[in-house]
């Protein structure tokens, strides 16, 4: 629920004498219909909306109001960057060759696309995002592309069940940002986010906590 997602949110941020304000949050909307993602975020004020598919954040962008903020956080194949529209951040650039397929497409649509690196922290085989090997040359790569904007970086910690596990990959990748004087840091979703904050997370990923009802044990019914 929003509600309770801002309120940890806020509880984070107190823990690491930082501000609210500093911490965004993008609500992961894959797999929610309009009407879900309506009822439970938009009707709160709340317009900042993530997809991970660009076929589905094209089909949803009409059944939506304008003024939603629309960020690609999914593993992106080149064809389809064009889906994603006036979007205002890609969480998810990992090869130079996408970074030259974005940058092609913003010359073509006459602006400058806002992107993130990600990176593979853990080194799992299974994650996207760049080796951490690679993350200074595709950096520099980046920063030479004219209708690139390099914010920050993003990565997906292992799972788990215990959030402390992903500490030490949040911390790796503020450090990671730090040494590329990065500001922006995509990193935390609804399993381990509040530890993301802690480690400095100025943009948080969260879909499940936000769009699943808890299930409520109610003995007097
Ligand atoms: C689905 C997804 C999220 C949100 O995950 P939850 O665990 O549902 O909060 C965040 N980032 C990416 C890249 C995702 O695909």
């Amino acid at each position: 629920m929003l509600s309770v997602v801002h309120d940890r949110i806020a509880a984070a941020c107190e823990r690491a004498g930082r501000s609210p304000s500093d911490v965004k949050l993008v609500a992961v909307s894959k797999g929610q219909d309009a009407a879900s993602v309506k009822d439970k975020v938009l009707s709160r004020g709340h317009v900042t909306l993530g997809e991970n598919r660009a076929q589905e954040l094209r089909d949803k962008r009409p059944l939506l109001p304008d003024e939603v903020e629309w960020h690609f956080v999914g593993n992106l194949q080149r064809n389809k960057i064009k889906y994603l529209g006036d979007v205002a951040l890609i969480h998810s650039v990992n090869s130079v060759r996408l970074a030259d397929a974005i940058d092609d497409w913003g010359a073509r649509e006459g602006r400058v696309v806002p992107v993130l690196i990600s990176v593979n922290v853990a080194g799992e085989d299974s994650k996207q995002g760049v080796n951490v090997e690679e993350l200074a040359g595709l950096v520099v790569h980046a920063r030479g592309l004219p209708h690139l904007e390099l914010r920050g970086l993003m990565t997906m910690a292992p799972h788990g069940d215990d959030p402390e596990l992903a500490r030490p990959h949040f911390r790796y990748l503020r450090e990671l940002a730090k040494l590329h004087d990065l500001p922006e840091l995509s990193m935390g979703m609804s399993g381990d986010f509040e530890v993301a904050i802690e480690e400095g997370a100025t943009i948080v990923r969260i879909g499940t906590a936000l769009f699943e009802t808890p299930q409520v044990q109610d003995d007097r019914l």
